[in-house]
């Protein structure tokens, strides 16, 4: 295929990939999919009363529902969201619209959970499609980590070791931070988070996200690679030896997300061959070979402001989520914003949430029924908020994250 993928003001869709027919449910994947049904009697995906039944369901419920919408869903779904933004701000708005008895949260399953822990025990949060999970989350697994914990404790290091856990990862993993003296962090934060963990202890375990936690360390900073280990939770001992444990600053997870793993350092040198000038921007959670290629990094609050105040005439190749990069360019018709990569990358899980589970969750709750309800149990969210509460308790903290 040929110029695939040059936008301005006309947006050009990347070649498909195999994983693009997922949008149409019409497969499964399971390497990125949490494998749990999500049963109901949805609308089906053909009827072209899908809009008008969400909005007239959305107007019945009134205040009664606030629906959240991540950056990287669908425009069926965002169009209907109360709120867009990334998944710390979007607990946050959750949190700040008590009167809203639900929370219909159109991301994935980590960040429902996050909603459920910032918010009241009055308001139930619901996520669409209980499919809908994150691949970086489901990396790590509580028991692994309850492992690899017991790892550093045969090395001797736990003691001096802080666990610092991305906000993409299960409430288990926020909780199991929260007990062990660490705190959560954002790709927005990481640096500051990172500062404070070597404050309180020698050693770091970052979790989920090997890169965004080996991005943070050495260019931010300024460890050497050499300085983190790879934990790898499925072999023994994190595939380490014990010197090698001692010998590491940070202690990287062995996870990363399928969608920002998917850039490589030939994608950055394609696209500046192809459009003289461009600029390159990724997100932290692409590899570090990228992100050193990459003419700046941030957070996609950070993508989208710092693309939103650029001069007109410039050009951007974004290295973030598709959806999100093609309405940074219909927002932005004055500059050229192209997809960082030729073919398809789309968050697979989050694009589960679609028009028909939208209008099963809301026309189920103008019913009564509340369905795919997310809850964390009150130990869990207890120890999981403590670890949250350690992060916005950092100096200048404004989260913002994926
Ligand atoms: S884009 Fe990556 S990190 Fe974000 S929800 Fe999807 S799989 Fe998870």
């Amino acid at each position: 295929m040929g110029e695939t993928v040059r936008m301005g003001n006309t947006f050009v869709e990347p070649q498909p990939t195999p994983l693009a027919l997922l949008l149409l449910g019409q497969q499964s994947d399971p390497d990125s999919e949490r494998g749990v049904d999500c049963p109901g009697e949805l609308p089906a995906a053909s009827d072209p009363d899908l809009v008008r039944r969400a909005a007239a369901a959305k107007a019945a419920l009134g205040d009664r529902v606030f629906i959240l919408g991540h950056h990287y869903q669908r425009d069926e779904v965002i169009q209907f969201a109360d709120v867009t933004g990334d998944s710390f701000k979007l607990a946050q708005q959750a949190a700040a619209h008590p009167e809203a008895e639900y929370i219909v949260f159109a991301g994935v399953h980590f960040m429902a959970e996050s909603a459920d822990i910032l918010t009241s025990p009055d308001q139930q949060v619901i996520l669409p499609d209980l499919a809908a999970g994150c691949s970086m989350a489901d990396m790590a697994e509580i028991g692994q980590v309850e492992d690899c914990w017991s790892a550093l404790e045969a090395a001797g290091v736990a003691g001096s070791t802080v666990p610092i856990t991305y906000m993409n990862s299960t409430a288990a993993i926020k909780a199991f931070t929260g007990r062990h003296g660490g705190a959560v962090c954002t790709s927005s934060n990481a640096e500051r988070s990172l500062r404070w963990a070597f404050e309180q202890g020698e050693k770091v375990l970052f979790l989920p996200d090997q890169h965004l936690g080996r991005n943070t360390a050495v260019r931010d900073l300024g460890l050497r690679p050499a300085d983190c280990v790879l934990y790898n939770p499925n072999r023994p001992n994190g595939g380490l030896t014990v010197e090698q444990i001692r010998a590491a600053k940070v202690i990287l997870w062995k996870g990363h997300c399928s969608v920002h793993g998917r850039f490589t350092p030939e994608c950055v040198d394609e696209v500046r061959e192809r459009v003289p000038g461009v600029i390159v921007m990724v997100h932290p959670e692409c590899q570090y070979e990228v992100v050193a290629k990459a003419d700046a990094v941030g957070s996609t609050e950070r993508i989208i402001s710092t693309i939103t105040a650029a001069a007109p005439g410039t050009a951007w190749a974004v290295g973030t989520e598709l959806n999100l990069v093609k309405r940074l360019a219909v927002a932005n018709p004055d500059k050229e914003v192209v997809y960082l990569d030729r073919t398809v990358c789309y968050c697979s899980t989050m694009n589960r949430i679609d028009l028909p589970h939208l209008v099963w969750v809301l026309e189920s709750l103008v019913a009564g029924t509340v369905v795919n309800r997310i809850e964390v149990d009150a130990d869990t969210a207890h120890w999981a908020r403590v670890a949250l509460d350690r992060m916005l308790a950092l100096p200048g903290a404004t989260p913002a994250k994926d």
